[in-house]
């Protein structure tokens, strides 16, 4: 099993993964994560331009992409120059892998750190917030200055949680209301 997807014991009925492999069936209608071989970026880039959603949104989407919680979509998008409200139909073929790179990287530090890709999971098995404390640029920083620029981190609402951006490296698309 992917310590990465189960953080608790459950019984579900296997059934056959697109790659021919089993997979409970709760799960089965998730798309693999960025760090899963069989995750298939020119079909993920594609699915993203026939959204009519903002890429964080897409990003927190479980049937276009598994393992991005709500502080590794800001981290990812803080490192990408990119605010999660752009249209994912307006992307460049070249952000998407830029964005797929980060979000990688995002996850690859926050496992090393001892971290989960659950969502809100920033503390470690031992209850450290090793990657929060250490590694995170955006998520949780609001006022606090840009590492990259110096401009205060801005946060916003979002689904019920917050979304943070630098305003300067990642400009709200126009037209683009804030998210509540
Ligand atoms: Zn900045």
């Amino acid at each position: 099993m992917d310590q990465r997807t189960f953080g608790h014991l459950m019984v579900a009925p296997l059934v056959e993964a697109p790659d021919g492999g089993v997979v409970p069936d709760v799960v089965a209608h998730i798309a693999p994560d960025p760090l899963d071989p069989l995750f298939d970026e020119e079909a993920f880039a594609a699915a993203l331009r026939r959204k009519r959603t903002g890429i964080k949104r897409a990003l927190l989407d479980q049937s276009l992409v598994s393992g991005i919680g709500n502080i590794y979509a800001d981290e990812a998008l803080w490192r990408a120059r990119l605010h999660g409200e752009r249209p994912t139909s307006g992307l460049r073929k070249a952000q998407v892998s830029l964005l797929v790179a980060q979000v990688r990287d995002v996850l690859r530090e926050a496992l090393k750190e001892g971290g989960t890709s659950f969502d809100g999971l920033y503390v470690n098995v031992n209850g450290e917030s090793g990657y929060f404390e250490r590694g995170l640029k955006a998520y949780g920083r609001g006022g606090a200055p840009c590492e990259r620029c110096g401009t205060p981190i801005r946060r916003d609402a979002f689904m019920n949680r917050s979304s943070y951006t630098c305003p300067r490296c990642q400009p709200r698309p126009r037209g683009a209301r804030p998210a509540g």
